[in-house]
């Protein structure tokens, strides 16, 4: 069961088994071209904000 394909959060593309790497703050892959764009960190709010709004409880 090798086939886990892996794809970089920010292009969506499949990404070689060899060639990427982790982003910490979203614990996603990342493929070596969006790796330290500005484009990484605009998904990366996008995602975390996603995912803030699965916690914004609405209280205030
Ligand atoms: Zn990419």
């Amino acid at each position: 069961m090798e086939a886990f394909s892996k794809m970089c959060f920010v292009c969506k593309k499949n990404i070689a088994n060899s060639t990427y790497q982790l982003n910490s703050k979203v614990n996603l892959p990342v493929c070596n071209l969006c790796k330290g764009t500005d484009k990484e960190k605009i998904t990366e709010d996008e995602y975390l904000d996603s995912l803030a709004d699965d916690l914004v409880c609405g209280c205030i």
